[in-house]
Formats: structure tokens, C-alpha cells, sequence
């Protein structure tokens, strides 16, 4: 549609440099963390939720906190205020529960298990039934499964009544277009992502708004996503590994970003 639009390879997530806290939400008390059933926040993407909290004036990441210090095997219960837990939120939501978002995803497998920091990822458009609409080398997917476990960018805000209810039909429209038959499908050109930020740019200048070239909507939206994403992911498979995790820096109290 916009001879402008040559995408260069897909999005990739970023590499991380340190443990650095991820978006975090103070906990009431140290005790909803002891592991007792029933107590567990519900996190929608992945599967159990990270913990943060400081002994032997470090950083110890795991999935719940434990009676003991790991590195001194100290009494945990004793704990100063501002050293209490913190729950780490997971970046990840599922996608079919997004309305009128951009969502990306690992082309292959999930974030979790199978991203390796250099895999390809696959993106594309929920309608407001969280139908995700994605662009291949087998023309346009109207997906209702497959992205329960997504990075997420809503396009609409809920006040835009008027966007909202028109998206289902756009979203319909555009991907029936010619434009998007399969034999037009370049890996590297003409792809998932030239497909939904082609849509986007049709949007903005519907709302008069000014257009977004990939390099712009990759750092503004993508890049602060994905780079949480790289952390939680690390810290994940750390921890599900030893079973708790140690930040390097003495005292990453501050979020970087
Ligand atoms: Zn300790």
C-alpha cells in the first residue's frame, strides 16, 4: 500500500546488560509470600510470578520467599520494611484477551521456554474479539489461538468510542486487500510487521495524525517492551534453574527505565 514500507528483518529483543528491576508492585506484607495456597497473584501470560527481596544488603530474585537467606541461611522473618518483597510483574499477556493491540511473539514456540534472544518473532493485530490478524507467507491469518503468551501495545485508547467501533471492519477491510496475497510475502521486505504497521499508519492518517516509520514505532513501543521482556525471561529461567537468583550491583533499588 505504501511503497515506503520495506521493513527490515524482523524485530529482535534486545540484549540485557544487568539485573535491574523489572515493573514492580510493593507487596501488602511478607506474609503473602510465605507460599501458603491460595495467595498467589494471577498473572495472565506466564505461569508463576517473580519475587524480589533484599537480604545480606543484596537483591535475591525467586518464585516465592524462602524461611532462610539463600546466601546466609539467616531467618528471613525479620525482615526491615523497606527490604520487603516485591512481585515482579510478567511482561506477557494473552493476546486474545487484547482489544485493537499490536502483539509480538516468538515465530516459534514462547517467550518463556523457547526464546533465545536471537529467534525470529512474529507480529500482528487483535480485532476487539482478540482474533489476531498476522501476515505470513500464507497470506493473512485470522488467528483465535496461538498468542496467549504476547508482548502487547494497545492501539486505541477506551475513549475513542468512535475508533472502536469501526476497528473490527477496517481490520477486516485491509487485510482483504490484494496487497496482502501470499505469493507477495518477502521474509526479510514484506512481512508481518510491514502488514501491521502499513495498518497502523492508515489508522493515523484516518485520525489525521502523523505517520510512524518502523525505526519510530520500534523504539517508542516495541524496544521498552521487549527490553522488560529480556529481563523477566533471564531472571525466569535463572531462577527456575537454581531456584533463586542474585543480583550482581549491590543495590538496584531503581528501575532503569
Ligand atoms: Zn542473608
Amino acid at each position: 500500500m505504501l511503497p515506503s514500507m520495506m521493513m527490515s528483518p524482523s524485530i529482535r529483543l534486545l540484549r540485557w546488560y544487568e539485573f535491574a528491576n523489572c515493573v514492580m508492585k510493593k507487596t501488602k506484607s511478607p506474609e503473602t509470600c510465605s507460599g501458603g495456597p491460595g495467595v498467589r497473584m494471577q498473572f495472565s501470560g506466564a505461569g508463576k510470578p517473580l519475587i524480589k527481596f533484599r537480604h545480606c544488603e543484596r537483591s535475591i530474585y525467586s518464585f516465592s520467599v524462602p524461611q532462610c537467606c539463600p546466601l546466609c541461611q539467616g531467618d528471613m522473618g525479620s525482615t526491615r520494611i523497606e527490604d520487603a518483597p516485591i512481585s515482579i510483574s510478567d511482561p506477557f499477556s494473552n493476546g486474545h484477551q487484547e482489544k485493537c493491540s499490536f502483539l509480538l511473539k516468538p515465530t516459534r514456540g514462547t517467550f518463556l521456554r523457547e526464546y533465545d534472544g536471537k529467534s525470529d518473532l512474529h507480529v500482528g493485530l487483535t480485532n476487539t474479539r482478540g482474533v489476531v490478524y498476522n501476515y505470513n507467507e500464507h497470506g493473512i491469518q485470522r488467528d483465535e489461538a496461538g498468542w496467549e503468551q504476547s508482548l502487547s501495545v494497545p492501539l486505541v485508547q477506551p475513549s475513542m468510542f468512535g475508533l472502536m467501533d469501526q476497528w473490527d471492519k477496517y481490520l477486516e477491510d485491509f487485510s482483504a486487500s490484494p496487497a496482502w496475497l501470499p505469493h507477495r510475502y518477502e521474509e526479510n521486505h514484506y512481512n508481518c510487521s510491514s502488514f501491521a504497521l502499513t495498518f497502523i499508519n492508515c489508522i493515523l492518517a484516518m485520525e489525521g495524525k502523523e505517520q510512524l516509520d518502523k525505526r519510530e514505532f520500534t523504539e517508542k513501543y516495541v524496544v521498552p517492551r521487549t527490553r522488560l521482556a529480556s529481563k523477566y525471561i533471564m531472571l525466569y529461567r535463572a531462577i527456575q534453574e537454581r531456584g533463586f537468583h542474585v543480583a550482581d550491583h549491590p543495590d538496584p533499588v531503581t528501575s532503569p527505565s
